[in-house]
């Protein structure tokens, strides 16, 4: 697709990257480079200003608590507001586990500390006493994402939907928002907040596809993308759903 540029911006590489988030950049990279799309990354961190207007898809990845306070601190203000702006504009977004809360309304720690957010997405989240660690499966309920998502969550946080937010998907297994209410995750236009880390793109590629649609869509009049041999990105996805169905869950005291 000559002639086409998706320009990506990933917030806090050095602060919000567990369980190898930042393979969900390497991913959008590699499907763009596959199919002749040029494709920039832009990091951008503390104290970094950003411009709404540069770039088509948005990138954090999840952190502890501590630094969840530096990032919390850095988005208030102007910097929240220009990503919020973007997506308005028709930018999209993936957003994973502690930066999916930092962009709901707020983030009350198991510890006190009050994290206010950026309140892109409908929601709101409370640390609890137990963490939820394991492998997650989701039926993912997004339009034109008919799959089943795979991943792995280890958070304190119970995330609750508001009345006009919209889940990403059902749990099939595992704790998604809060273990109780069935949901994962929020999606807000093309903004999707998730609790997979795992990381969560290349193994589950037709959502990988779903944000490089909607990021070129701002700039292109463009109705698909052209299909890429997936066999082994779907086994992984396959296998990882396998064991995950068949594993035990438990719940992890917090602290230890
Ligand atoms: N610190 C947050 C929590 O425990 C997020 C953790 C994470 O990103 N895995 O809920």
């Amino acid at each position: 697709m000559p002639g086409m540029q998706l320009r990506i911006c990933h917030l806090y590489p050095e602060l919000m990257n567990i369980y190898g988030d930042r393979g969900n950049v390497i991913t959008m990279v590699k499907r763009c480079i596959w199919r002749d799309i040029a494709v920039t990354v832009t990091d951008i961190t503390l104290g970094e200003a950003i411009d709404p207007a540069d770039f088509d898809f948005f990138f954090i990845g999840g952190g502890q608590d501590r630094e969840q306070i530096l990032v919390c601190d850095d988005l208030s203000g102007d910097k929240g507001q220009a990503v919020r702006q973007a997506v308005e504009d028709g930018a999209s977004l993936l957003a994973i586990c502690g930066g999916y809360q930092l962009l709901g309304k707020y983030f009350l720690t198991y510890t006190g500390e009050d994290l206010p957010g950026i309140s892109l997405f409908d929601v709101k989240t409370v640390g609890g006493d137990t963490r939820f660690i394991g492998n997650i499966a989701v039926d993912c309920e997004v339009d034109g994402i008919r799959a089943q998502l795979v991943g792995f969550e280890n958070h304190s946080g119970r995330t609750r939907l508001g009345p006009e937010a919209r889940p990403l998907g059902r749990v099939i297994k595992g704790y998604g928002n809060n273990g109780e209410d069935g949901t994962e995750g929020c999606v807000y236009k093309s903004a999707v907040g998730s609790y997979l880390h795992g990381s969560l793109l290349p193994k589950n590629p037709r959502l990988a596809d779903w944000f490089i649609l909607r990021s070129l869509r701002r700039k292109y009049e463009l109705e698909e993308l052209p299909g890429l041999d997936d066999a082994l990105e779907n086994a992984a996805r396959d296998a990882a759903l396998q064991f995950t169905m068949k594993e035990k869950r438990f719940r992890k005291r917090f602290g230890r």
